[in-house]
């Protein structure tokens, strides 16, 4: 039997996170990755601090820029890589009264640290009216990030490259075949509805597609552009475009209606060729009040479950993935708005 501190159960932006804690306090654990491709994987690796539809601001969202940005440091510290993009977000105004708009919610105390007053224009790109810029916004390398921390962990020994079965594990003696565990944490995304334990949170799907594209033009590379949806390079050839929301067609097959809306979105500010290389899609887990779904089993107490990272996954998963650690192994309450009892 190989004892350890934590069982995690899920490898997507909730799963890694939380390891990352774990690390950070000599904790003993493994995590159980089935190996496909995640929601997390096929994200855009927006870091975002404004809801660019109605241009404001949410919950903790400079304390979730900050946090992240430290904990993307303590990361590149054991992992040697950087993963932070400073590729700030452009938004394509549709009109004046969207410009008008932004100034004024410029002057706004919550979002006067994220809104831009001065007002660029893009070459190649149509943007007539012009690009609000949204400070200490970023991305993340996705790739980098998945492939840097799966590196180390099988390093490490700590990655399992299995899937978990439920009818394995025996919460009577806390073991799960070789292993013997003090708390198990799930963090499956949408999967978490196969789980007996928590197949009850109130998680919604939400399918996303994205697209790799060829672009016949070059357009300006260290920003991120967003009209309907994200535009930004991930290397020398290819430039990715999304992500779609859709909460009706959830089969597991790639949606043309979804293929075909981001071939229009992009054709409205990029007039020149492009042609897709390929199409992506994903099931974020999302949940009505977009918050988070963390907590404790009712009746196992060392089970628990992080989940509901649907919007906003990164900055979500990583700040809130100290909360959990701190209400596990200190006993510090989980704050309402995130905790599962706000279901009960
Ligand atoms: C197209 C798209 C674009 C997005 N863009 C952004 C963005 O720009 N910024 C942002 O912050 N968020 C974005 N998101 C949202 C975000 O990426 C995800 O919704 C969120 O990361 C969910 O993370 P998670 O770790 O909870 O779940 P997931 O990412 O789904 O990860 C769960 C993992 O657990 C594994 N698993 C499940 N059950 C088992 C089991 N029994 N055994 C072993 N492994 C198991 C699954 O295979 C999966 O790999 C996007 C999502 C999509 C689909």
């Amino acid at each position: 039997m190989k004892n350890v501190d934590y069982i995690i159960v899920g490898d997507g932006y909730a799963g890694l996170f939380f390891a990352h804690q774990l690390i950070k306090n000599n904790k003993s654990f493994v995590i159980f990755s089935e190996g496909k491709k995640s929601a997390s994987q096929v994200s855009a690796g927006i870091i975002n601090p404004v809801v660019l539809k109605k241009f404001t601001t949410f919950w903790k969202a400079q304390e979730q820029i900050d946090f992240l940005k430290i904990s993307l440091k303590e990361i590149e510290n054991y992992t040697g890589k950087n993963y932070l993009i400073e590729a700030p977000i452009h938004r394509i105004f549709h009109d004046e009264n969207e410009q008008r708009l932004w100034l004024k919610k410029s002057e706004n105390d919550e979002l006067i640290n994220f809104l831009d007053k001065n007002f660029d224009h893009l070459n190649v790109l149509k943007n007539d009216f012009q690009t609000g810029k949204v400070n200490q916004s970023a991305r993340l390398n996705v790739n980098g990030f998945f492939s840097g921390l799966f590196d180390f962990l099988e390093n490490r020994g700590d990655l399992i490259k299995e899937k978990f079965y439920y009818s394995e594990l025996d919460t009577e003696n806390s073991t799960y075949k070789d292993f013997t565990f003090k708390n198990i944490l799930f963090c499956e995304g949408m999967a978490v509805k196969e789980n007996p334990f928590f197949s009850d949170i109130p998680v919604i799907p939400n399918k996303g597609h994205h697209i790799k594209v060829k672009l016949s033009k070059q357009i300006p590379q260290n920003i991120t552009i967003k009209k309907k949806h994200f535009l930004f390079p991930v290397n020398d050839e290819l430039y990715f475009y999304g992500g779609t929301y859709d909460r009706e067609q959830l089969h597991h097959n790639i949606d043309d209606s979804a293929v075909e809306q981001l071939k229009k979105g992009l054709e409205e500010f990029y007039p020149y060729d492009f042609e897709i290389d390929h199409v992506n899609f994903g099931f974020r887990p999302t949940v009505k009040d977009r918050r988070p779904i963390i907590g404790r089993h009712s009746k196992h107490q060392n089970l628990y479950v992080f989940n509901g990272l649907g919007a906003r996954g990164i900055l979500n998963g990583c700040y809130f993935s100290k909360n959990l650690y701190d209400f596990i192994e200190e006993n510090i309450p989980l704050p309402k708005e995130i905790s599962i009892e706000r279901f009960k």
